[in-house]
């Protein structure tokens, strides 16, 4: 290890910035972030320190560097581009025993500034020894994205908290106690932004804690549901959420949409069942009772469940069914939102779903209304909007028929998109006459049907759209 890595305490230490450019405006900028009195010494200021100066935010010493800027420095940071000052501030530095950062100048610096995340109070500091800087903030954009945004939120939330537990637990609870916390339901709220469910999640857990020896374990009082949505099917296209909660599950009870590399980011000790919709089984399905029963169960033996369903949960998922259960059951849940089908397979497909001129509104319908009368087919024909039908493969030729009837133009462009996102996806342009067609019956479940003039909006754009002899029917089948 070429240097250790340490976090100083600089409130009210004098630092003395040399240097009034950009950088030097930068490195003050994080040197206020920790309190510290900040001096710039430079002959002349960049525009967004000077109103910083005039502030009171930073001292300002319009002068060229003497090695006296330094007597009674904490740190010394040379910024000036100019070597020969930067030299004369390292050597003022040492002689003073002053640590020095001469920026972009590993050889003449005795500390470096490293990439940092910053979840204050927990910060992360990533360095190369200053052969790498490039390399550091990649590995600090790692980090950043798979740190919570409020973790600070929950360093604060067990800060305010610690001598608390100090008076309630004897020592070896403790650490348990607060491990708890990081893995468990109390952590989960807060960083889900949801302070009162934490307190009581954190109360809960502390009163258990306290009773551990007796007969009540409590563990019924911990379990918790997460409905989370996985996304169409690329599980980069998972949030961070759900990544992180995925994790954390004890148990994962998944649809049949969720494909195998979604179930890969679950926690490799993690129970996985399966309880997807069968089509062909006796029963036709594993009944939602069944997944009702299983998420109170598992729950109620104090384990973290996710509950882990394809796109948005509260899209034609049965979310809303679920979690009402859930509450009556008094089981606490999150819930968790994905990038719903219909997102997924626009993006993937270039149809923007709404479009200035050609689509003003965008609606989403289950397939199962084919042959539904009570659903206002005329509204769904109309002109500048766009309507997306999950589930309707099966139904296609009757969806088809319906918006035709209610006056949609046969000349309509529409999309079928098989698996959506994934590596087998598959996109048919056509038109509203013919996407029932060839092209179109080939394509089977999960798919969605995109009906609207922005389906041929993106991707046909720059061609003039070219005449499709009826017996090609859907005309183009585009293996993505
Ligand atoms: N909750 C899910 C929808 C469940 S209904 C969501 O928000 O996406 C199931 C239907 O979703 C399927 O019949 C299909 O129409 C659609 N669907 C789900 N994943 C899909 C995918 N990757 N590509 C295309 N359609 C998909």
């Amino acid at each position: 290890m070429d240097y250790l890595p340490v976090f100083l305490q600089l409130r009210s230490a004098r630092v003395v910035v040399v240097g009034g450019g950009r950088i030097a405006s930068r490195k003050a900028d994080l040197l206020l972030r920790t309190g510290a009195r900040v001096v710039l010494v430079a002959p002349q200021l960049h525009e967004d320190l000077r109103s910083r100066v005039a502030s009171g935010e930073l001292t300002h010493l319009a002068e060229s560097f003497a090695p006296a800027h330094l007597d009674g420095a904490t740190l010394a940071i040379a910024a000036t581009g100019l070597e020969h000052v930067n030299a004369a501030v390292c050597d003022a530095a040492r002689a003073r025993n002053v640590p020095v950062n001469v920026v972009d100048d590993a050889s003449l610096s005795t500390f470096i500034f490293p990439a940092i995340v910053d979840r204050s109070p927990v910060v992360v500091a990533v360095g190369s020894a200053g052969q790498a800087p490039v390399l550091s903030r990649w590995v600090r954009e790692q980090i950043e994205a798979a740190l919570p945004s409020r973790l600070g939120a929950l360093a604060r939330f067990m800060g305010e908290r610690r001598s608390g537990v100090q008076r309630a637990l004897g020592a070896a609870a403790r650490r348990a106690f607060w491990e708890r916390i990081v893995r468990g339901r109390t952590a989960a709220r807060v960083l889900a932004g949801d302070e009162p469910g934490a307190r009581r999640a954190f109360e809960a857990q502390l009163l258990v804690s306290q009773l551990t020896t007796s007969a009540v374990t409590g563990d019924s009082a911990l379990g918790e549901v997460y409905l989370i949505g996985a996304g169409p099917g690329d599980p980069d296209l998972l949030t961070l959420r759900a990544l992180q909660l995925l994790q954390q599950a004890d148990v994962v009870l998944y649809d049949r949409l969720v494909p195998p590399a979604v179930l890969e980011r679950t926690r490799r000790e993690a129970r996985r069942i399966f309880v997807g919709k069968v089509h062909g089984a006796a029963d036709g399905h594993t009944p939602q009772a069944d997944i009702h029963e299983l998420m109170i169960r598992f729950a109620r033996q104090g384990l973290k469940v996710a509950r882990l369903k394809g796109g948005d949960p509260f899209i034609f998922g049965r979310g809303g069914e679920e979690v009402e259960i859930l509450a009556r059951h008094g089981i606490p849940h999150l819930v968790v939102p994905g990038i719903t089908a219909a997102l997924g397979a626009a993006a993937a497909a270039d149809i923007p779903l709404t479009l200035r001129g050609l689509s003003q509104s965008v609606t989403f319908v289950t397939g199962h209304v084919a042959q539904d009368d009570s659903l206002d087919w005329r509204s769904l024909a109309r002109a500048r909007q766009t309507v997306v039908f999950y589930m309707g493969v099966g139904k296609l030729e009757a969806i088809v028929q319906r918006l035709r009837a209610a006056g949609a133009p046969d000349t309509l462009p529409a999309a079928l998109i098989e698996r959506a996102t994934m590596p087998e996806q598959r996109v048919v342009r056509s038109t509203l006459a013919q996407i029932a067609g060839r092209g179109g019956a080939g394509i089977s479940s999960p798919a969605l049907l995109i009906v609207g003039e922005v389906v041929g909006a993106a991707a046909g754009a720059e061609t003039a759209p070219v005449p499709v002899p009826a017996d090609t029917a859907a005309d183009l089948i585009q293996p993505t």
